[in-house]
């Protein structure tokens, strides 16, 4: 490891665990049954701490998964970095978040959150998670998070996240739409694509990926009202620049090439 952090670097993605408890057509971290808490939370602070000295001066753990909040200690992790003057986000699916977890993460600390959400519609959305009921636990997570902020400026800024498929692209402008009529938080979208498991075919849901040219051009077609959005005011959090990029990455896609095994 370099002895001090490049000035260029300002965030970490701390991959907490490599399991989940969704069942994703898009990513199959779930597969992997690895203990979540492999690492003790005494090592957790550890790592933490020695990436505190490490940069020296403010910068940002992004705390990610698999599901994060698989670990029982969250709460307190992200308290611990957070007192040692770290800007903290955590990205989850939000079916963990009970009303007591979130309490208790309204006194971490914690400078925004990120909660999946790939449609307004249930079932879609529980489609591509591969567990029922996902939708209403994420969606309830993410309005108690609202609810529980004391103002518009408060900790933890709420974030959705959605993955642009085929088979929910065109309902990604109504979830920006509802998220700007909440008035609170923003929006950011991400391609389907491989995750960095293991690409067998056994995963691969035929329904989620762009195959045809129409295909890939109806997934443009929404992509460029987004980016109409955008330019109108809409709380995206993708800038233009991106969101042209992924209309160029749809149209070469070939996600038969992506499978090996
Ligand atoms: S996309 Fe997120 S919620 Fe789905 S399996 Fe992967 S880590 Fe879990």
């Amino acid at each position: 490891m370099l002895k001090e952090a490049p000035n260029h670097i300002y965030e970490v993605e701390f991959d907490m665990v490599r399991t989940c408890n969704m069942q994703c057509k898009m990513c199959n971290f779930w597969v992997n049954k690895q203990n979540p808490q492999r690492l003790t939370t005494e090592e957790v602070k550890e790592t933490i701490k020695n990436l505190n000295e490490w940069f020296g001066r403010k910068f940002k753990i992004a705390f990610a998964g698999g599901e994060p909040f698989m670990r029982d200690d969250m709460v307190e992790i992200i308290k611990y970095a957070s007192n040692l003057g770290i800007i903290t986000s955590v990205a989850t699916n939000g079916t963990l978040l009970t009303k007591e977890k979130i309490n208790g993460l309204m006194n971490t600390g914690l400078n925004g959150i990120v909660i999946s959400i790939d449609s307004l519609n249930p079932e879609t959305h529980d489609y591509m998670r591969g567990v029922p009921g996902t939708f209403d636990k994420a969606f309830g997570a993410f309005n108690a998070i609202c609810d529980s902020r004391k103002d518009l400026h408060s900790n933890p800024f709420p974030n959705l996240a959605s993955i642009i498929s085929k088979l929910n692209h065109q309902d990604i402008p109504a979830i920006l739409q509802w998220i700007k009529e909440k008035g609170q938080g923003m929006l950011i979208v991400q391609s389907i694509s491989a995750n960095f498991f293991n690409h067998t075919k056994d995963w691969f849901d035929e329904k989620l990926w762009p195959d045809t040219v129409e295909d890939k051009e109806a997934v443009c077609i929404t992509i460029d009202k987004l980016i109409e959005m955008k330019q109108a005011g809409y709380p995206l959090i993708n800038d233009v620049a991106q969101l042209e990029e992924m209309k160029k990455y749809f149209k070469k896609l070939d996600w038969r090439a992506m499978i090996h095994g």
